[in-house]
C-alpha cells in the first residue's frame, strides 16, 4: 500500500496551516472518514502544524454552533485554532453571540457564507456586522463562487459582491475562500487581489486547475493565498501536493503553506 512517503518527507520541511477545514456532524451529506480524532491525527501525520476550523454546526445553527466550535477547540487545544459563524438571518443574535464568543483566544476569524445563509453580502442584515468586525480586527473567510453554475445558490456569493465592501471597510481583511471556484471567475479574482491589498484568497474544496497557483503568484504575489483544504469535504493532500509541486519559488511556497496564515490570524506558535 501506498505510504505517502515522499510527500511525508516534503511537508517536513514547511510550517504548515491549513485556514479551512470543517469538523462535527452534517445532516443530509454522507462524509466518510469524518470522525475529528481520525482527521486531526491523519493530519498532523503530514506535518501539518495547525488547523482553523468552522464547524459545520456553527453553519446552520447559532448558539449551538458555539457551544459545538468550543468544545472542538478545548478538546484538540494542541491543534486547532476556531472561526465564529456570522448568521445574517439571526442578525442580532448571532452579533451578540460573536462579540461573547471572541474572549476565546482560539478565535482567530469569522466566516460567513452568503450561499448557505440565502443572503446576499451586501444586504442590510450584514451591515452591522461588517462594520463591527472591522473595528474588531478579526480576518473574515467568506464562501466565494461563480453565480454561473447549476447549483443557483452560488448566486449569493458572487466574489465581485465583494467590491464595495472592501471600498467602504478598508481596514477589514478578507478572504475569498475558493477563489472564485469555478471557470473564468477563478482567474477574474486575480485582478480583485491586485485591487485590494487587504484581500486574500484559498483554493480550497475540489478546485482542480493545473497552472492557477503560478498565475496568481505571479501576478499578486505570494503573500496573500493561504493553503485552505476544506478537509473533510476533499482530502487535504492533494492541496498539499498541488503547491509543493508547483512552480515557484521554496519560499514562496512556505508563505502560502503556513507563514501567511501565521500572520493574517496572528497565531502564536
Ligand atoms: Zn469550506
Amino acid at each position: 500500500m501506498h505510504d505517502f512517503t515522499d510527500l511525508k518527507h516534503k511537508t517536513s520541511k514547511y510550517l504548515i496551516i491549513d485556514s479551512h477545514i470543517h469538523l462535527g456532524p452534517l445532516a443530509n451529506l454522507y462524509m466518510p472518514s469524518n470522525d475529528e480524532q481520525k482527521v486531526i491525527a491523519m493530519m498532523k501525520s503530514f506535518n501539518i502544524k495547525k488547523a482553523v476550523c468552522a464547524n459545520h454546526g456553527a453553519l446552520s445553527t447559532v448558539a449551538h454552533g458555539t457551544l459545538e466550535i468550543a468544545e472542538l477547540l478545548e478538546r484538540f487545544s494542541d491543534f486547532l485554532y476556531g472561526y465564529l459563524v456570522f448568521n445574517p438571518n439571526f442578525e442580532k443574535l448571532s452579533l451578540s453571540d460573536i462579540e461573547k464568543n471572541l474572549e476565546n483566544k482560539k478565535i482567530v476569524g469569522i466566516n460567513i457564507h452568503p450561499s448557505w445563509h440565502l443572503c446576499y453580502p451586501y444586504d442590510r442584515r450584514y451591515e452591522k456586522f461588517w462594520s463591527f468586525i472591522e473595528d474588531a480586527g478579526y480576518p473574515v473567510i467568506t464562501h466565494s463562487w461563480n453565480p454561473d453554475v447549476a447549483n443557483k445558490i452560488q448566486k449569493f456569493s458572487d466574489p465581485f459582491f465583494f467590491e464595495d465592501i472592501l471600498k467602504k471597510h478598508k481596514k477589514l481583511r478578507l478572504v475569498l475562500a475558493h477563489a472564485g471556484g469555478r471557470g473564468e471567475m477563478l482567474y477574474r479574482v486575480i485582478s480583485l487581489l491586485e485591487k485590494y491589498e487587504n484581500l486574500y484568497v484559498d483554493f480550497a474544496g475540489d478546485i482542480f486547475v493545473p497552472g492557477l497557483i503560478e498565475e496568481y503568484v505571479k501576478r499578486a504575489g505570494s503573500c496573500r493565498i493561504l493553503f485552505g483544504s476544506d478537509t473533510p469535504w476533499i482530502d487535504f493532500r492533494f492541496h498539499l501536493e498541488n503547491i509543493i509541486s508547483s512552480s515557484i519559488s521554496q519560499s514562496q511556497k512556505a508563505d502560502i503553506l503556513g507563514l501567511n496564515a501565521a500572520r493574517l490570524f496572528k497565531l502564536e506558535l
